[in-house]
Parts: C-alpha cells; structure tokens; sequence
C-alpha cells in the first residue's frame, strides 16, 4: 500500500454521519449520501464521479430445510494482482426461501492535484498598525 501525504489525492477521513472512511475530497459521502461541505450540492443531473463498474447479483436459499450462512466480501488489487484490501462487508444467514441481492460499485473522479510544496507561500502582510491605546487626560499637577 503506498502511504498518502496529507493533501495528496487518496487523503482519507472519516464521515461525521456513518463513519465509513472515505476520501477527503469527496463533497458527498458514497456510502450514506450525506453532504458533506456547503455549497457542495452538485446540480440535477451533474456528478464530479462517474461509475467504472456494477456489479449487481441475487442469491437465494432454494432449499426446504436447511439454512444458509454467507459472507459478503470485497476485495481490491493492484494491475500486478497484489491484494491492496480485503473486507468482509457483511455475514449472515439466509432461511430456507429467503434471498439477498448484491451490489458492487466503483466510482472514480478525476484527483484535485494538493498544491505543491515548492509553491510560493503568500508572503506575510507587515501587521497592521495596533490601535493607539486612549491618552488619558493629564492631571493637574499636584500642589506643593
Ligand atoms: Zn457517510
């Protein structure tokens, strides 16, 4: 797994809302779709994602008697086949007749490259004047 520099494409945080971890630029959570930035709501019709693939599968317990248990697992790798992440999503059990379907998506969107590191920092402003502190008036000088 190659380590991400904070501001990196790939940065991840959590969700406030479901706590799945997803990337850091993301506007909107993939897995609870709650909004996650102001302003963020993208227009009816317009996606920053788009979906690579789709899975989508049903399986049922076809049998009389007998229940099934199942695991749910999804796995990624590399183009040389190495496995980069293995989660078992969900286990359970099925009655007899009963069904689940299955759905696997992957979304991908372009990267916002961070800004370099070797880029210019804004120069610091000279601090502002400080605001005279209010004289107070002169006494009158004290007798003898
Ligand atoms: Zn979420």
């Amino acid at each position: 797994m190659t380590p991400v520099r904070p501001g990196e494409p790939g940065r991840t945080r959590v969700c406030p809302h479901c706590k799945s971890t997803i990337l850091e630029s993301a506007d909107v959570c993939p897995g609870c779709h709650h909004h996650l930035r102001f302003g963020a709501a993208p227009r009816q019709g317009e996606s920053s994602s788009s979906t690579v693939f789709r899975l989508e599968g049903q399986f049922a317990n076809d049998q009389d008697i007998a229940i099934w248990e199942y695991n749910l697992i999804v796995a990624l790798f590399d183009e040389r086949g190495a496995e980069i992440a293995r989660k078992v999503v969900h286990v359970g059990a099925l009655a007899p007749r009963e069904a689940r379907r299955c759905l696997v998506s992957l979304e991908a969107q372009v990267a916002t490259p961070a800004p370099s590191p070797r880029a210019p920092l804004p120069r610091p402003r000279p601090p502002a004047a400080a605001p005279r502190a209010a004289t107070p008036p002169a006494r009158p000088p004290r007798p003898g």
